[in-house]
């Protein structure tokens, strides 16, 4: 479908107050693309859910290793609520540094290999952070202000809240093709002037179930002097012997500057973190402004975010099981003959569908039938590329993935999506926004 066509509709409503809004609302539902929020009525990240009042296989959760209803993670995490209540009661650099906290961060630093660890609420938090927080420095008149000298060289599939993070500095975003390293080095030999400079880019593309080249773009970076940041939320837990994420995957720990994490994917629990050097970390504590003006992670999240770090450091069979699973899944989805993208590294099934409307109506299908794995389209994923990511976790049975490959073949050939999928090649005009 023309997603674009909605352009044709606001010359006619831009005159009234609110007129757009409420025209690309009108647009959204009208084409049946309005994103359904559904109601869960159970515990959300188990492979049996209730959804809107049905029993369903949950096959969209990022509770990869299965931990956020984990016993001894309930247990450790009730302890810390009981011992200091609900909330941190404000910003830690005046009222909220509760003890815990300096704990979560140096279990993060383990599991990291870094020096040190700074956390934040979110994910999103700890990317609106870094790069005002790194490149822009610090205002003071005991500082160096630079402001609108660095550049930012981002691969064009980074997430969302990379690109917030990015729009909150003055830096300059160049915008890489995705995991093109031919590219990256190009632009770096043509930025190579700039100083600061840095390149971000994912550990997994969860959306695409693949890597990054990170011991070429590690190369690169260290070649062209340029500050290296990655995103690793969907890498932590199940990436590296013991979980440190991506970085450990490809044994490059000390060669990366900077590692955004999440704590609400394989760690199963909420909030996220930047690991470094201690030097870096301690800065962002008086810099990060997400950090200083808003609230901290709650001590009841640190102390399960704790345990379940823990577990993911010493057991890896919670790893095991979730890799066992998706090579059920994966292999299941294309021996049906369904296009499944992803190079084995990454636990996820991405069932790519390709046009928008098509997605949502096998994602309704596979719903009615009950399989709950809501679609991803455009600007998540390039225009034309809607797709399902069927994610696999370690709570899952054999019978649990069985079951949702009946019901996906029975939708898709319903549907008539079996081995007919197109998808078009991509341009960098349809990538995310
Ligand atoms: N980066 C990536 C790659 C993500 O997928 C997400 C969450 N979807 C985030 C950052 C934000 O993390 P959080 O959900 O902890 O805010």
């Amino acid at each position: 479908m023309d997603l674009h066509a909605f352009e044709s509709v606001c010359p006619e409503t831009e005159e009234r107050k609110l007129g757009n809004v409420e025209a690309y609302q009108d647009f959204l539902v009208d084409n049946g693309i309005y994103h359904r929020y559904f109601r869960i009525d159970s515990a959300g990240t188990g492979p049996d859910v209730c959804v809107e009042g049905r029993e369903m296989l949950m096959f969209c959760s990022n509770n990869y290793l299965g931990l956020s209803s984990h016993p001894d993670v309930i247990r450790a995490a009730s302890t810390e609520l009981e011992r200091h209540g609900l909330g941190p009661g404000g910003s830690r650099c005046l009222c909220g540094n509760i003890s815990v906290l300096g704990d979560l961060e140096a279990k993060t630093a383990e599991l990291m290999g870094t020096e040190d660890a700074i956390t934040f609420p979110t994910g999103y938090m700890a990317n609106l952070a870094i790069f005002k927080g790194l490149l822009d420095p610090f205002l003071s008149p005991a500082t160096p202000y630079r402001k609108g000298k660095a550049v930012v060289l981002c691969d064009e599939y980074n997430h969302a809240t990379v690109f917030d993070g990015i729009a909150l500095s003055s830096a300059k975003r160049v915008l890489l093709r995705h995991n093109d390293m031919d590219d990256l080095q190009a632009k770096l030999e043509k930025y190579r002037d700039a100083s600061p400079k840095m390149v971000v880019t994912e550990g997994v593309w969860s959306l695409d179930g693949e890597l990054s080249p990170l011991p070429e773009v590690v190369e690169l970076a260290e070649k062209y002097d340029a500050i290296l940041m990655v995103d690793d939320a969907h890498g932590v837990g199940i990436m590296g012997q013991r979980g440190g994420g991506t970085v450990q995957h490809y044994g490059l720990e000390g060669r990366v500057d900077v590692i955004m994490g999440s704590f609400d994917k394989a760690l199963g629990g909420m909030g996220g973190f930047i690991a470094g050097k201690k030097k870096i970390i301690d800065y962002l504590r008086v810099s990060a402004r997400p950090y200083m003006f808003s609230s901290s992670v709650q001590g009841v999240t640190a102390g399960g975010m704790i345990e379940a770090m823990d577990k993911c450091m010493t057991a890896p069979e919670f790893r095991e099981r979730v890799y066992a699973n998706a090579r059920r899944l994966v292999n299941g989805l294309r021996d049906l003959g369904f296009t499944v993208w992803g190079d084995g590294t990454v636990p996820v099934a991405p069932l790519i569908i390709g046009d928008e409307l098509t997605a949502f109506a096998f994602s309704n299908r596979i719903f009615e039938l009950g399989v709950f794995a809501p679609p991803f389209r455009y600007p998540a994923v390039p225009l034309g590329t809607a797709r399902i990511r069927v994610t696999p976790m370690a709570t899952h049975t054999d019978e649990h993935i069985d079951r949702a490959l009946s019901i996906l073949e029975q939708a898709g050939r319903e549907m008539g999506l079996i081995g007919k999928t197109s998808v078009p090649e991509l341009e960098s005009d349809v990538a995310p926004a």
